[in-house]
């Protein structure tokens, strides 16, 4: 990490060199060339003034200096005097400045000087007899400019690299080490002390940390319940058992022990297989491939697999409702709504009413299970779903319950993505609905 942040910070050192150098020569330069065009005005301006008080053309040399070119050129291009040399000129009304100058009073050009490594800046103006005064000077070209510079952009590049590198070795030391600090102080860690940028790591670790407490502590009080509750009919099978051996029970008595036993081993075997079912969807490891299924189809098959039961509590079972597709695992979702209806059937009163409508809304699919039964009393609400989590424990037992019927049903309905919610007054009954993205079928 140390390295990467240094090369980085290294990286955009250099950059930020290269782009200032190259932007201040630039920028210099048009500065630079801005400075000679002026001078060449002024020049321009008090030559101007004496021309119309010249003798000859020739006392224009008494305004020549070793730098500054003086050419005097005539409306058809002839040139009439020139400071650099006596020798005859060639035509100059192809040169830009002076065809610029001629229409429009000034002329101004820069072109690359037979000499190597200038530049010859030449501004003309048009006089009041109609000749064109042009004036040239020579001068380094950017990159003769640059090369001049260069030295001394060295020697700053010199000391920006060896500050940044200093500076960023210091960072992300400083950097790396908050860092360390951090995460072995997490409970103590102060933002105001550190990097204020840390605190969403900080908390992330955190939250992440307590959840894994949590799971923790939940797999062990799992763990706990799921021994305790194995041993409570496995005790009595033991002990039904163990009066037979001992020859304590009558003859006559043998079917009902037997009987007992029965019954005990039966609560063993519903107890495991929804143990089995929760650490299958624990593992979200499932066999059967998701697939468009009719919550209608499977509500009636619930309705036929529970109607005995429904008779034997006296509750009356119905379902209505239209076919309504959803996405999902037929044997899961069956389940689902096994688990509510037997719930709204154990848990419901002499001569009362089960009913499982299936309804469709946009586009979500709404399964109610409702029921006339005993209801749950707002504070037990919102820990039903909670493994071995029972209102009335032999209530529960008595009809046959393990406490994991809620908690399966919640675990299927996470599964496909839906959301379940409840409505329930004691006395009056409970309301469980689930709602389903719409499918379309197969
Ligand atoms: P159990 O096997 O004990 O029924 P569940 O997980 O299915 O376990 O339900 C947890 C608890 O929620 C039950 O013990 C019961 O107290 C309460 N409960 C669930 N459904 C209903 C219902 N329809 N009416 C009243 N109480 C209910």
């Amino acid at each position: 990490m140390e390295e990467k942040i240094n090369l980085r910070l290294i990286c955009i050192a250099f950059i930020a060199l290269v782009l200032t150098a190259l932007s201040t020569s630039y920028i210099y330069y048009q500065a630079f060339e801005e400075l000679i065009y002026n001078n060449l005005k002024a020049d321009a301006a008090i030559i101007t003034k004496a021309y119309s008080h010249l003798d000859s053309y020739d006392n224009l040399l008494d305004f020549n200096s070793d730098k500054l070119r003086i050419t005097l050129i005539a409306p058809d291009g002839t040139v009439l005097f020139e400071s650099n040399t006596t020798q005859t000129m060639e035509n100059h009304l192809d040169r830009p400045e002076v065809l610029a100058a001629l229409s429009s009073g000034i002329g101004e050009a820069t072109r690359k000087s037979d000499t190597l490594g200038y530049n010859t800046h030449y501004y003309a103006l048009k006089l009041e007899d109609g000749n064109i005064l042009r004036l040239a000077i020579d001068a380094d070209d950017p990159g003769v400019m640059f090369g001049k510079a260069l030295p001394a952009i060295e020697i700053s590049a010199l000391i920006i690299f060896g500050l940044s590198i200093f500076m960023s070795v210091l960072l992300s030391k400083k950097l790396v080490s908050s860092f360390t600090h951090m995460i072995s102080h997490l409970d103590e860690y102060d933002p105001a002390k550190g990097y204020k940028e840390f605190k969403p790591i900080a908390d992330a670790i955190k939250t992440q940390r307590s959840d894994l407490i949590q799971a923790q502590n939940m797999r062990q009080e799992f763990t706990a319940n799921v021994s305790h509750e194995l041993k409570t009919p496995l005790t009595s099978i033991s002990g039904y058992a163990e009066m037979i051996e001992n020859g304590m029970v009558q003859d006559k008595d043998i079917r009902d022990f037997a009987a007992k036993i029965h019954h005990e081993a039966g609560r063993l075997i519903t107890l495991i297989g929804d143990i089995i079912k929760l650490s299958e969807l624990d593992a979200n490891d499932s066999a059967e491939e998701s697939a468009p299924v009719d919550l209608l189809e499977l509500a009636k098959n619930v309705e036929a697999i529970l109607a005995f039961s429904a008779e034997k509590h006296h509750v009356s079972l119905s379902v209505s409702g239209d076919s309504a597709y959803v996405l999902g695992e037929k044997h899961l979702l069956e389940e689902l709504i096994y688990n509510l209806c037997d719930n709204a059937i154990r848990y419901n009163k002499e001569n009362g009413e089960v009913h499982i409508g299936i309804k469709t809304q946009n586009e979500q699919v709404l399964l109610t299970v409702a029921d006339t039964g005993i209801g749950i009393a707002e504070e037990h609400q919102p820990r039903i779903f909670e493994r071995f989590y029972r209102v009335d424990k032999s209530h529960s037992k008595m009809t046959g319950g393990t406490g994991l019927g809620l908690a399966i049903v919640k675990h299927i309905v996470l599964h496909h993505h839906a959301e379940i919610s409840l409505k329930s007054t004691v006395g009056k009954g409970t309301e469980i609905t689930v709602v389903f993205q719409k499918a379309n079928p197969a």
